[in-house]
């Protein structure tokens, strides 16, 4: 699977936030509660240093709530980070992060220095709508498209906190190979970029394994479809998606599958747990 992310913009992210990075009092790292894995920034542990560090679990509401809190007893376990789950338009819980940055940071005296806390994450999970719920107004851009540049935004926040937003993009880890797909089924990565077919076909494999019920449900199967693709046909079957001739229309299937699991349609799914994680880890590195 080729991903093409600019080696150019790639640079320039480091550079600003190696510059940065240094002045930083803490670190807030948002990730998508769905992939807290694969949504990572491989350059936050690379340039972190000592930096106290909080990972944001966000888009909460999408995700399976169980698997939400393995990979928070992981994080903090294996990663030892603080690890707090979000939502969006949860105020008083956007602001008990700020909270736990001050209880993280106890030698750091606001009465002589601001605390600059840095906002980290790929496109498109979350750190526009937090860095607003913090402010309590539209002080950073949101939506839904990926891979923006922007200059770097310095927000104040009240009790002397700067919040600085991330200087530049920064991408996700795209190996292992199941992680760029991941990515791809969550809407982190344009579905331009890989072949949505595949990307459905990856979702439906995996539902079928880790979600049989909620995919028979929503699609009202009566049996179990074999693999992802006897799904994608029994989806296509069900909703009467057929090209002329009657073959199954596997591009409408793929378009309603992701956008219908995208939306929560299907329930609460995460698609990556710890224990897939360490697997696909150990087979990576065994390569
Ligand atoms: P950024 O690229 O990291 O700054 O992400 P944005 O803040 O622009 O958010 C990207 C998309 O995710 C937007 O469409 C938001 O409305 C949506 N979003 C943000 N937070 C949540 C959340 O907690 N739950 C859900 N379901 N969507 C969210």
């Amino acid at each position: 699977m080729a991903i093409n992310w600019f080696p150019g913009h790639m640079h320039k992210a480091r550079k600003e936030i190696k510059k940065v990075m240094p002045q930083m009092d803490l670190l807030i790292e948002v990730v998508d509660a769905r992939i807290p894995f694969s949504s990572e920034n491989p350059l936050v542990p690379a340039l972190r240093g000592d930096t106290p560090l909080i990972k944001v679990l966000n888009k909460r509401d999408l995700a399976d709530p169980e698997v939400t809190a393995e990979w928070q007893a992981w994080l903090e376990k294996e990663r030892g980070v603080r690890a707090v789950t979000l939502t969006h338009n949860q105020r008083a819980e956007a602001l008990d992060i700020l909270r736990l940055a001050g209880e993280m940071t106890p030698s750091h005296d606001r009465q002589k220095s601001a605390l600059r806390v840095m906002i980290l994450g790929i496109p498109n999970v979350g750190k526009s709508t937090l860095i607003n719920t913090l402010a309590g107004r539209p002080a950073a851009k949101t939506g839904n498209e990926p891979a923006v540049t922007r200059a770097q935004q310095v927000i104040k926040l009240p009790d002397n906190i700067l919040l600085y937003d991330t200087p530049g993009f920064l991408w996700p880890k795209l190996s292992p190979e199941a992680c760029g797909y991941r990515l791809a089924v969550s809407g982190a990565i344009r579905s331009a970029v890989i072949d949505f077919e595949d990307v459905a076909l990856f979702a439906a494999d995996y539902l079928l394994q880790a979600y049989p019920d909620a995919v028979m449900e929503r699609y009202q199967l009566d049996q179990r479809p074999r693999d992802g693709l006897a799904l994608m046909d029994a989806i296509a079957e069900k909703r009467r998606f057929f090209s002329r001739g009657g073959i199954p229309d596997l591009h409408k299937v793929a378009e309603v599958l992701l956008t219908e699991l995208r939306a929560g349609k299907l329930g609460r799914i995460s698609l990556e747990t710890p224990a897939m994680i360490e697997e696909e880890t150990r087979a990576y590195e065994a390569a």
